[in-house]
C-alpha cells in the first residue's frame, strides 16, 4: 500500500512568508498587530497654512512639472490651492509619475513639509488624482510596525480583513472587567481605525481606554498562564525531603565558621519547609551579592542528601561553579558527602569516573557548569536541583534543564538564586508561578562599599590608590571593559593595562584572567588571587559572577559607562566582603549617553541591589530581568511593567477570579493571546 502523502503546501508568497516571520499567523495575531502610529487622511489643509516639519494632506492643481536636469535628475512640480502654492520634489521617479502629475491635473497629496529654499515643498509624498467628489478617508489610517518584505500596503489589507474574520467574541464575564473599558473587539476597531476626532495624543502615550483594555487583557492573559504553570506544578510529585534532628543540616550548621544572619534563618526555614512537601519547590532565592546565599543552598543539598537523594548545583560559568565546589567541598566533604564535579572542559576518562559517581548515587552532590544537565548525566536519584544566577543560562539550557529534570516521572524540587532582584512589577507578573525568599541583610561587619567616579584621565590617580591598597597587604581587581564586537580588542586592552600595572607596581604580583584562557589555567590564576599570592587581578569580565575573596578591598572598572547596571553592582559586590572599608572606581570615558549617565548615578548613590533593579527596570525595560523569558519577541507588547503597575494589580485579581469562576474561560483567554508561546514562560 503505497504511503499516504501530506499534501503538497500550496507555495508561499513573499509577504505571506514575512507575515510568519512576524508570529502573524492567526487571524487574532493580525487583529492584534496594532499601528505604530496613524496618517490623517481625512482632512485637508490649506497650503498657506503649512509650517516646516508638519505632516498634512493638501489637494490642489499642477501649474508647473518639469525634470530638472543633471547627473542627479529630479521631478519638480508646483501645485497652487488658489491661495498659495507648493512644490512636490522626486528625487526618483518614473515616467507614470509624470503623466500623473500633468498640468492641469487635481491632486491629493500627503507628506512632510519642509521650508525648502525655493518656499514650502514636499519631498516623495504620496500623491493621487482626484476630482471633486473623492471621499476623503473616514478613518485616521493605520501605519503597522513591519518588514522590508511585507509592504505596508499588503499588511494594512491583511490585518483588515483578519479582524472581520477573527473570533473576538467576549470571553470574560463583565464582572471582572474593570469598569469603563470598551470590549475587546471595539477597543481593536477603534485603535485600528480611529475615528478622524480621536484624540491622537491619549492614543500615543496609550492612555486611552480601547488601549488599557488591549493592556488589561494581555496582562490577564499572562496572569492566567503562569497560574496555570503553578497548578501544573502542584499537581506533579517530588521526594518529600523530611528533616532529621542531628540530621546532615544540623551538623553542617554546627561546623559554619559563622553563624547565620536572621536573614538567612529565615530564608532557609521557607526553604525546608518547601522541602519537606509532596509538591516540587520553584523557589527563587533573591539576595544582594555577598548576602550569603551559597551557605542557604549548602543547607537545602544537606537536606536532601540526609533523606537518601541527591543535588545537582549549576553556575553559568566555570569559575563561579569552582567557588561553589571549593566552598561545599570544604563544608560538606568532612562530613561524609561525595562531590563530583562536571564541566565542559572535564574530558576522558576523569569525566567517566564523575558519571559512574553521579549514575550510582555515589555522589550525592554534583557541582558544575550546564555540562551538568547534559544528555550523558544520569542521576541515580535527583531530588534537588539548584540554580546559581539561573537567568544568566539560555533559553535552550533552561528548556532543557526542566525536561531533564522531568525526566525521571518525578520531579526535583528547584531553587534558583539571583544577585538580580526581580523588581516587584516583574516579580507579579512574568514570575508570578515563582515562590520567593529574600535575604534582605548581609552578613554583618562589613562596611559598605564606596563609590567613586573618575575621567578617564585620571588613571594615574587610581594607579596610586592601587599602590596605597597593596602596600597595606590587601588586594585589588581591574575590570577591563567589555567590547562585544571584539573578544579581540577586549583582550588586547587586558594584556595593555595588565603591562602598564606590572611596571606601575615593582615588588607586587599582577595577575591577568580573560575568556580566552583555558579553564585550567584561569581556575590556577584564580586560585592564586584567592589565596593572596597575586596582589592585583586585571581580568576583562569573566570574574563577574560570585567570586569571593574577602581581603580585595578596591574595584576598578574601566569604561565603567559600558557595562550594563546589573552587571556593574555585580562587579562592584566582589569588594566589601571583609571587614575593611572597600572602594569601588568607576572610570568612564566622555562623552557619555543618556543612559549611561543615568547608570553610573544609579552607582554613586546606591548600594542597595532592590533600588538598582528598579532603576535598571527605568533605564532599560524588564529585557535584562527575563533572561530566558525573553524569547526574541517580547512577552508584553501593550503593557508597560514600569508605567502599568496599576493594570497588573488589577490582573492578577482578575485572573484570580475567573479561574476560580470559570476556568474554561480562562483557557480561552491564555489561547487567544498567547498561542504557541506560553511554554516559554515556563522555562
Ligand atoms: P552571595 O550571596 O553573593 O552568593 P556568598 O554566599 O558568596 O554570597 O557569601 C559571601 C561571603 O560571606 C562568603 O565568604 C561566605 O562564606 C560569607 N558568609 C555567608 N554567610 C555569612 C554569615 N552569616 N556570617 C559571616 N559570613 C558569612
Ligand atoms: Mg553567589
Amino acid at each position: 500500500m503505497p504511503a499516504q502523502r501530506a499534501p503538497q503546501a500550496a507555495a508561499k508568497s513573499a509577504p505571506q512568508r514575512a507575515l510568519e516571520k512576524l508570529g502573524l499567523l492567526r487571524d487574532v495575531d493580525l487583529a492584534l498587530h496594532l499601528p505604530i502610529r496613524y496618517e490623517d487622511e481625512t482632512r485637508l489643509v490649506p497650503i498657506a497654512t503649512l509650517r516646516d516639519a508638519m505632516t498634512a494632506q493638501v489637494e490642489g492643481t499642477v501649474v508647473e512639472s518639469r525634470v530638472r536636469p543633471g547627473t542627479r535628475r529630479q521631478l519638480v512640480v508646483r501645485i497652487t490651492d488658489g491661495n498659495d502654492d507648493l512644490v512636490l520634489r522626486f528625487l526618483n521617479f518614473y515616467p507614470s509619475h509624470q503623466k500623473t502629475l500633468a498640468v492641469g491635473t487635481r491632486v491629493r497629496v500627503r507628506g512632510d513639509v519642509r521650508g525648502g529654499l525655493f518656499g514650502r515643498e514636499m519631498v516623495h509624498p504620496t500623491f493621487k488624482a482626484v476630482d471633486a467628489t473623492t471621499p476623503l478617508a473616514a478613518a485616521l489610517t493605520p501605519v503597522y510596525p513591519t518588514s522590508a518584505q511585507l509592504p505596508q500596503a499588503y499588511l494594512r489589507k491583511a490585518v483588515a480583513a483578519a479582524i472581520t474574520r477573527a473570533d473576538l467574541g467576549e470571553i470574560l464575564p463583565p464582572e471582572i472587567v474593570p469598569a469603563g473599558l470598551p470590549s475587546l473587539r471595539d477597543a481593536l476597531l477603534f485603535l485600528h481605525h480611529p475615528p478622524p476626532d480621536a484624540s491622537l495624543a491619549t492614543l500615543e502615550d496609550r492612555s486611552h481606554p480601547a488601549w488599557e483594555r488591549l493592556k488589561f487583557e494581555e496582562l490577564l492573559a499572562q496572569q492566567l498562564s503562569q497560574l496555570d504553570a503553578k497548578r501544573e506544578r502542584a499537581r506533579q510529585r517530588a521526594p518529600a525531603l523530611p528533616l532529621a534532628r542531628g540530621g546532615l543540616q544540623e551538623q553542617l550548621l554546627a561546623a559554619l565558621p559563622f553563624r547565620l544572619t536572621e536573614a538567612q534563618r529565615r530564608v532557609a526555614d521557607e526553604i525546608a519547609a518547601d522541602l519537606q512537601r509532596e509538591q516540587p519547590m520553584h523557589r527563587l532565592l533573591q539576595g544582594d551579592v555577598g548576602s550569603g546565599k551559597t551557605v542557604v543552598a549548602a543547607l537545602a543539598a544537606a537536606q536532601a542528601i540526609a533523606a537518601g537523594w541527591q543535588c545537582a548545583l549549576m553556575a553559568p560559568t566555570e569559575i563561579l561553579a569552582e567557588q561553589h565546589l571549593r566552598k561545599l567541598v570544604d563544608w560538606l566533604a568532612p562530613l561524609g558527602v561525595g562531590v563530583a564535579w562536571l564541566t565542559g572542559s572535564r574530558k576522558g576518562k576523569q569525566r567517566r569516573q564523575m558519571l559512574e559517581q553521579v549514575a550510582s548515587g555515589e555522589a550525592a552532590l554534583v557541582v558544575g557548569t550546564h555540562a551538568v544537565i547534559q544528555e550523558q548525566v544520569g542521576f541515580q536519584r535527583l531530588g534537588l536541583a539548584v540554580i546559581d544566577e539561573q537567568h544568566r543560562f539560555g533559553v535552550q539550557q533552561r528548556l532543557a534543564l526542566r525536561a531533564k529534570l522531568g525526566a525521571g516521572g518525578i520531579e526535583p524540587h528547584t531553587l534558583m538564586m539571583s544577585a538580580t532582584p526581580i523588581p516587584r512589577t516583574l516579580a507579579m507578573t512574568l514570575f508570578a508561578d515563582l515562590d520567593v525568599s529574600t535575604i534582605d541583610e548581609l552578613p554583618p561587619g562589613r562596611s559598605p562599599i564606596v563609590t567613586k567616579l573618575f575621567a578617564d584621565n585620571r588613571r594615574d590617580a587610581v594607579v596610586a590608590r592601587i599602590r596605597d591598597e597593596v602596600a597595606q597587604g590587601r588586594q585589588v581587581y581591574w575590570v577591563c571593559p567589555l567590547i562585544e564586537e571584539s573578544e579581540s580588542l577586549d583582550l588586547e586592552n587586558a594584556i595593555a593595562t595588565h603591562a602598564r600595572l606590572v611596571d606601575a607596581l615593582p615588588g607586587h604580583r599582577v595577575g591577568l584572567l580573560h575568556g580566552r584562557m583555558p579553564a585550567v589555567e584561569k581556575a590556577a590564576v584564580m586560585a592564586q588571587f584567592t589565596s593572596g599570592a597575586l596582589a592585583v587581578l586585571v581580568a576583562t569580565t569573566v570574574i563577574e559572577v560570585g567570586v569571593d575573596v574577602p581581603n580585595a578591598s578596591l574595584m576598578v572598572i574601566e569604561h565603567a559607562e559600558r557595562f550594563g547596571l546589573a552587571q556593574l553592582h555585580q562587579l562592584r559586590g566582589r569588594v566589601g566582603r571583609g571587614t575593611v572599608q572597600s572602594v569601588c572606581v568607576l572610570l568612564y570615558a566622555a562623552p557619555l549617553s543618556d543612559a549611561g549617565k543615568a547608570r553610573l548615578k544609579a552607582m554613586l548613590e546606591t548600594n542597595d541591589g532592590f533600588e538598582i533593579a528598579r532603576r535598571d527596570l527605568e533605564i532599560r525595560g524588564p529585557g535584562e530581568f527575563l533572561g530566558a523569558r525573553q524569547s526574541g519577541a517580547p512577552l508584553l507588547r501593550f503593557a508597560d511593567l514600569t508605567l502599568d503597575e496599576d493594570w497588573v494589580r488589577q490582573a492578577r485579581r482578575a485572573a484570580l477570579a475567573l479561574q476560580e469562576r470559570d476556568p474554561r474561560a480562562a483557557a480561552r483567554q491564555v489561547a487567544r493571546w498567547l498561542g504557541n508561546r506560553s511554554d516559554y514562560l515556563k522555562a
